[in-house]
């Protein structure tokens, strides 16, 4: 008789990831590889699963996070901020998005870079010079599930010419394409951007195809925050695919949108030219959440140049009337080539997340907190700016459901929740709701999706955008990243008021072959590692 075998997940329904028909299987496995062996096959293992009515799918692989720093502020321990991802099933997270990662940098620019990470994630998570030293320091904490970076732009160019608002020289463009290389032949998953964002608006077009040709030459997709999600939506879209034309890397748009009342219903555009693409032969994908409401940083609401210098020259400005007046004049009346988000939508759409010196202000909109204090909502903005040392997180009410919708349905349109899980304040549900509400909402309650389509948008088809090879599949020899969920019960609980509650109807969670959720509780296991794609 064969030796047992370490796992066996029996009576299941398996939807494996590829999209193809749910069928009754017993899924085992053995040193932290698959196998697939018919329904009731009886096989010995030293720890047995019951999953008689329940749907076993490979871990969801969230292809859109900003999750960097907060294994290592946690050190292991077991926060509910930790914890979020892997209660809804997923056992890899992708961070590094939207431009920002915690590597690299030269030698004498990281000291500041610690700095300002530390004020943007709530606590000391370091600043690295490369992947190596980003990865290494993630093996020194205890881990749940796995975890995937990218190379933010912005990051790398505060890390070689700093927070300033200038175009970089032919020798600083240089250096930044040499330490990208270093970090995508590290492990590395591809080069992302985040065009609203500083340091990563001040780049041209010409600089970013130059580093997307970096990534191409290690076949990593080149990922992108659009310069606008808003009124010039589609202008951004066809920037991005200049840069992947010019450049060769496949392109990835990120958290996929048209918002504020000059983009709603612009899906109906952006998508048939995607579509459009991809039919022509272009590598091109995106990745989406399924709420209406965005997060981010509340400077993000000024126009550029107020942010030019990092987070100590924006307080600076902040505190000079003048320089108030101008960015007020500049979001009544926009400036060419910023997206403009409040110019877009109006103080009464943008809340507050997280401002931990003034919790009272949490869960308000600035236009509320304005009139009870009968001031000018940038004013408000502003002092609550100063006061938070230049980091508030805001929610944005910003987008349709009919645009939602349209995305989440797209083929080509993988799973990522885009959560910004940091210490403090109430963060937008999407990092403890994602993967749950698009199974209990989209697929059960709307019939958005098929159950097989919504599990491959979660994981085979991020596996194949990002290169992890034997993941995000249910098949023989495949890695044992596992999830086993009620299809009749799961359901996302995080709200705006609530937003770590956990999700309902996920039964186990196993990562290399390790169950590390049951029935919505961690055992403490702690599996997961760093992969290198
Ligand atoms: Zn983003």
């Amino acid at each position: 008789m064969s030796r047992p075998f370490d796992l066996l997940i029996r009576d299941g329904l398996v939807v494996d990831g590829t999209a193809r028909p749910a069928r009754p299987a017993d899924v085992a496995s053995d040193a932290g590889r698959l196998t697939v062996l018919p329904p009731g096959s009886g096989a010995a293992a030293a720890r047995v699963v019951d999953a008689g009515g329940l749907v076993v799918a490979p871990g969801f692989i969230d292809a859109h996070t900003h999750s960097d720093g907060v294994a290592i502020l946690d050190g292991g321990r077991d926060r509910e901020l930790v914890r979020a991802a892997v209660l809804q099933g997923v056992t890899t997270e992708i961070c590094g998005n939207c431009g920002s990662s915690l590597f690299p940098a030269l030698p004498e620019r990281l000291d500041a870079m610690r700095a300002e990470a530390e004020i943007s994630f709530g606590g000391d998570v370091g600043a690295y010079p490369d992947f190596a030293g980003f990865a290494a320091a993630h093996a020194a904490v205890p881990r749940i599930n796995h975890l995937v970076s990218l190379v933010g732009h912005g990051t790398l160019r505060a890390g070689v010419v700093g927070p300033v608002d200038r175009p970089v020289s032919p020798a600083e463009l240089r250096t930044m394409c040499e330490l990208l290389d270093r970090s995508l032949a590290q492990g590395a998953a591809g080069l992302s951007s985040g065009l609203i964002y500083a340091p990563g608006t001040y780049a041209d077009t010409g600089e970013l195809v130059a580093l997307a040709a970096v990534a191409a030459r290690h076949g990593k997709p080149y990922v992108t925050h659009l310069r606008d999600e808003m009124s010039r939506v589609e202008e951004a879209l066809e920037e991005a695919v200049e840069i992947s034309r010019r450049s060769g890397a496949a392109l990835h748009v990120s958290h996929h949108k048209t918002a504020g009342r000059h983009g709603w219903g612009r899906t109906a555009r952006t998508l048939p030219r995607i579509a459009g693409l991809r039919a022509g032969g272009m590598d091109v994908t995106c990745d989406v959440y399924p709420y209406t409401a965005g997060s981010t940083a509340l400077a993000a609401m000024l126009p550029p140049w107020a942010n030019d210098g990092g987070l100590a020259a924006l307080t600076a400005r902040l505190r000079d009337p003048e320089a108030r007046d101008r960015m007020r004049l500049a979001i009544a009346e926009g400036v060419p080539g910023w997206e403009n988000t409040v110019g877009n939508g109006g103080w009464d759409r943008i809340s507050v997340a997280c401002a931990p010196r003034h919790p009272t202000a949490e869960g308000r909109t600035i236009a509320e907190l304005a009139a009870a204090a009968a001031a000018d909502p940038l004013d408000v903005a502003a002092d609550l700016l100063v006061a938070e040392r230049g980091e508030v997180t805001i929610i944005s009410h910003s987008m349709v459901e009919e645009d939602v919708r349209r995305v989440l349905a797209a083929p080509y349109a993988v799973i990522g929740s885009d959560g910004v899980p940091k210490p403090g304040g109430r963060p937008h549900p999407r990092w403890a709701g994602t993967f749950p509400r698009v199974l209990g909402r989209y697929v059960r309650e709307l019939g958005l999706l098929s159950l097989e389509e919504a599990v491959h948008k979660m994981t085979r088809l991020t596996a194949m955008r990002f290169g992890l090879a034997g993941r995000g599949v249910i098949r023989d020899g495949a890695h044992a990243d596992l999830v086993v969920f009620d299809p009749a019960a799961v359901a996302d609980r995080a709200t705006f008021t609530e937003p770590l509650l956990p999700p309902s109807g996920v039964a186990a969670v196993i990562v290399g072959g390790i169950v590390v959720v049951r029935d919505g509780e961690e055992t403490g296991a702690r599996p997961g590692t760093v992969l290198t794609p």
